[in-house]
């Protein structure tokens, strides 16, 4: 369950294994520019909600990311997903739905510089100063309350995906020409990064799936 501490998780986690590797969506999609609507109370528990959150599992590994927004692979829904590393070495893996992020009392933020990048911007990756520390607070796949913490890097993931469900991408908090350094290489680099996504898509469907 999410939240207890478990003693190890799978390097490939289930939901990956059972997931559907689908096409992630890129800066200039409508999908990605705007803000995502929210799960209703109705979709909370149901099978098509948990494959979403298995597709964006397989998804996720086969790009080598550390968090995925659902409308990244096109569905527009307010739903991230990840597999990340904090400031102490600690594995996080987990999914939120409709989540809010905490706003941080000035006195308690401290950013730091780090470098980020985007599934949805293929290939570069720019410092971007953020906090770092974040809270999102949102429900589960079967609809419970749900509180996540992060540090270092995770909080930098919950912050990168739920600027996501609300439309944005990293590259918007950046300077124009500093953007634009940054498209111009995503165009330099697309193409190999799509083709270690189509190998590592292989390397998943090879993987021995549990009985
Ligand atoms: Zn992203």
């Amino acid at each position: 369950m999410q939240g207890e501490p478990v003693e190890r998780y799978p390097e490939v986690p289930p939901e990956t294994l059972r997931g559907e590797v689908r096409r992630i969506t890129v800066i200039g999609e409508d999908v990605l520019h705007r803000r995502c609507r929210d799960v209703a109370e109705e979709e909370f528990g149901t099978p098509g909600l948990s494959r979403l959150i298995d597709d964006m599992f397989a998804t996720m590994w086969v790009a080598e990311g550390v968090g995925l927004a659902a409308n990244q692979i096109g569905v527009d829904l307010r739903a991230f997903v990840w597999d990340c590393f904090d400031e102490d070495g600690v594995r996080h893996v987990g999914h939120i739905l409709n989540p809010v992020l905490d706003d941080l009392p000035a006195a308690a933020r401290r950013l730091v510089d780090t470098a980020e990048g985007c599934l949805s911007v293929p290939g570069p990756r720019t410092d971007l100063a953020r906090p770092d520390a974040a809270v999102v607070r949102g429900r589960d796949l079967v609809g419970r309350p749900l509180v996540v913490e992060g540090s270092g890097y995770f909080a930098r993931c919950l912050q990168h995906e739920s600027d996501h469900l609300a439309g944005g991408l990293y590259v918007d908090r950046l300077a124009a020409g500093e953007r634009r350094a940054v498209l111009r290489d995503m165009e330099e680099r697309k193409a190999d990064v799509f083709a270690r996504r189509e190998v590592r898509t292989g390397e998943l469907a090879a993987l021995p799936r549990p009985a």
